[in-house]
Parts: structure tokens; C-alpha cells; sequence
């Protein structure tokens, strides 16, 4: 081990320069939140989408369903405040509850651990009628103040858009990376570029893009019927330079799923790309 020549307050560290590290301080985000002391995340993934609608949600849920499944320990923050609704998916109507830790998340059938504002709530149908910086400061206190325990993904269902929500997200948790959620419907490669765009701006790499609600699977015959016209996912990644990770058609069998509260059950391959890539993440670039 070469003996340390900077200021670091890790003695173990063997860097040659404090020049990104994270213990330096003048290195650390100025907006950034530390952890519970009870929580110990390996990946902080965020799923994003530019408008509401997309179907940003049930893609949050099912790459935790397909992670859960592999074996990998997965949360889900939703910090999408005011349409909260991965509770509801998962069939969970409990209260969240706190102990000297922090808050508690609820745990799924299959053990994926969640955290809404739902789970605060009286009842669930109330609204939150909330101004930006108290929704923002509650997103902050799900990182801060839930005791997660070890988890080898925590998944955040971003709220939509680029307001004030997103963008503390983006400021104050330490995102790995972004997926970005789109449907093929109009305006929707602008919709599209504001939301890569502000991922960069912010420096978070961004994993890809995913087209929800892209096609219509015929019953009987199979075939793919583009009800919304041609597929642009490729278009706008080959011209945003970020990969296309699927596309997903309207399937019924979800909202049936989700009616019941047993989404858990759902099954797809669309997102299996998806998966690997947040897969190489925990298994780091190299060995890949
Ligand atoms: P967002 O989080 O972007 O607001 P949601 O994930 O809540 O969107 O999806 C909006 C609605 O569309 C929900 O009722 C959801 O169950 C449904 N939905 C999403 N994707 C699909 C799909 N591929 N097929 C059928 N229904 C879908």
C-alpha cells in the first residue's frame, strides 16, 4: 500500500489527490442529504419521466419486481408526492411506522421495501396539497430519516417533470443514474430532450430510455399493432446518445393487477435490458 500523500480523512485512502473524493469536503454537493444511519444502499437508481401519465411508475415497480426476483435486495422511494401510487400497486394500505431508527418502510409480499407518502397519509385519497419546498423536504426526509437497512437497489419513482421536485432529487440523493419513461404520443421526443437533458445538466448519467405503452399485442394473431404510429425510441436515443433500453406494449393485464393490488404477480421480458444494465452497475463496468 503506497503511503497516503494528501489530506484525507480516511486513513486507508492511497490516492495521490484529493481531486474528486468524496471525503474532501469542498468535494461534497452543497445540497446533498446524508443517510439514515440504519440504511446501507449499494445503487440509487432514478426513474424519471418529462410528463406525468407514462407510465413512470409501473416501470419503477417492475424493474424492482425483476431485481427483487433475481435475488437483489430492492426499495422503492416514491417521490412522486402528490401521485403517489406504488403503494396501492403492491396492495400495501398499512401506516408506515417509526421506532428510535427512523421511519420504517413497509415491506411487499416478495420483501421489496417501500416508502410513499401514502403510507403517512389518514387515508389515501387525500390530497397533498403541499407547496414545492415542503414536497421537496419530504422526498429529503425519505432518504434521511427511513432507516432502509441493506439494500443492493433503492429505486426513486421521480416526479414528472423538471420543477422543483425533480430537481432535488437530482441534487440531493446520490443517483447512480436515470432511466427516462416515455409514451409515443405527440411532442413526445421534446418531452423526451428536456427530461435527458436536465439528467445531464445535472450530471447524472443517464441509463436509458424506455417506451412504455408502445404498441398493442394482437390476442389472437400476435402481431404489433403501433396504434400511436412507428416507434421513435431509437430515433431519439441515437440523437439524445443514450441507449435505448425497450420498449413495453399496453398490456390489461396490468391495470387488472394493479385494481387487486398484486402487481408482484405481473410478468414481461421487456425490461430484462433494462435490468442487465442496472446489473453491470453492481457488478462494475469492468467486469462486464
Ligand atoms: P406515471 O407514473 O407516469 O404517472 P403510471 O405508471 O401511474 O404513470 O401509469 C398510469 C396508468 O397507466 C396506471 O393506471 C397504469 O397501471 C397504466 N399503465 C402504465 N403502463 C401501462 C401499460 N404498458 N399497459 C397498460 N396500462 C399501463
Amino acid at each position: 500500500m503506497s503511503e497516503q500523500k494528501h489530506e484525507c480523512q480516511d486513513s486507508s485512502c492511497t490516492k495521490e489527490s484529493c481531486e474528486g473524493c468524496t471525503q474532501n469536503t469542498s468535494n461534497k454537493n452543497k445540497f446533498a442529504v446524508d443517510m439514515n444511519e440504519y440504511s446501507s444502499v449499494k445503487h440509487v437508481i432514478g426513474v424519471a419521466s418529462g410528463k406525468g401519465g407514462v407510465g413512470k411508475s409501473f416501470v419503477t415497480a417492475m424493474l424492482a419486481v425483476l431485481l427483487n426476483r433475481k435475488g437483489y435486495k430492492t426499495g422503492i422511494l416514491d417521490a412522486d408526492i402528490t401521485g403517489p401510487s406504488i403503494p396501492k400497486m403492491f396492495g400495501i394500505k398499512g401506516k408506515a411506522r417509526a421506532n428510535e431508527m427512523g421511519i420504517l418502510p413497509e415491506h411487499t409480499a416478495n420483501d421489496i421495501k417501500i416508502m410513499s407518502v401514502n403510507l403517512l397519509l389518514e387515508r389515501e385519497e387525500d390530497p397533498v396539497l403541499w407547496r414545492g419546498p415542503i414536497l421537496a423536504g419530504t422526498v429529503k426526509q425519505f432518504w434521511s430519516d427511513v432507516a432502509w437497512g441493506e439494500l443492493d437497489y433503492l429505486l426513486i419513482d421521480m416526479p414528472p417533470g423538471t420543477g422543483d421536485v425533480p430537481l432535488t432529487v437530482f441534487q440531493s440523493l446520490p443517483l447512480d443514474g436515470v432511466v427516462i419513461v416515455f409514451s409515443p404520443q405527440d411532442l413526445v421526443s421534446m418531452i423526451v430532450k428536456k427530461a435527458v437533458n436536465m439528467a445531464k445538466q445535472m450530471k447524472i448519467p443517464v441509463l436509458g430510455l424506455v417506451e412504455n405503452m408502445s404498441y398493442v399485442l394482437c390476442p389472437d394473431c400476435k402481431t404489433k399493432v403501433n396504434i400511436f404510429g412507428e416507434s421513435k425510441i431509437q430515433d431519439i436515443a441515437d440523437e439524445l446518445g443514450v441507449p435505448s433500453l425497450g420498449r413495453i406494449p399496453i398490456d390489461p393485464a396490468i391495470s387488472a393487477l394493479v385494481d387487486i393490488g398484486e402487481f408482484e404477480r405481473f410478468d414481461c421480458d421487456d425490461l430484462d435490458h433494462a435490468v442487465r444494465i442496472l446489473e453491470t452497475i453492481d457488478k462494475g463496468i469492468d467486469e462486464l
